[in-house]
């Protein structure tokens, strides 16, 4: 019974990570939209899918997880102990396409935004979020 309890939590918890909807995200888009401003999402036809597309302000914000994102200096970034290889190589080349897509975005006149996980815990998600709305409207 345990073992089937754990089981369940555990891939519940997998699926979580995986998910697009991940919690700091939503935590992006809930003070957005509170302060008024109208945002699309995962937007397939820009470089590197932006989570989060503003079209007035010429805006795109990806809210990066660090591990999968591979915050360089972040205590919540380590490479797996096992298949440590497999999962260098993976997490640089999710840095690389994320450096191709800011680039790509740059030069097609888009303001680029990259919020990280870290950056949204509760002793710090007030700083980042209204240091996000002056980023967006430049004020
Ligand atoms: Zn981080």
């Amino acid at each position: 019974m345990a073992d089937v309890h754990n089981k369940a939590t555990r891939s519940y918890n997998m699926s979580r990570i995986r998910s697009k909807d991940t919690k700091p995200e939503m935590l992006v888009r809930k003070f957005l939209f509170a302060n008024g401003f109208r945002y699309r999402l995962h937007n397939k036809k820009l470089p590197g899918k932006p989570d989060i597309v503003l079209p007035k302000y010429k805006t795109v914000i990806f809210v990066h997880g660090c591990f999968w994102h591979g915050h360089q200096n972040c205590r919540y970034f380590k490479i797996p102990q096992t298949r440590t290889q497999w999962w260098t190589n993976k997490i640089d080349g999710n840095i690389v396409n994320d450096q191709k897509a800011v680039k790509a975005l740059k030069g097609a006149g888009w303001k680029v935004i990259v919020v990280w996980g870290c950056e949204l815990k509760p002793d710090n998600k007030n700083t980042t979020l209204s240091g996000l709305k002056e980023a967006i409207t430049g004020k």
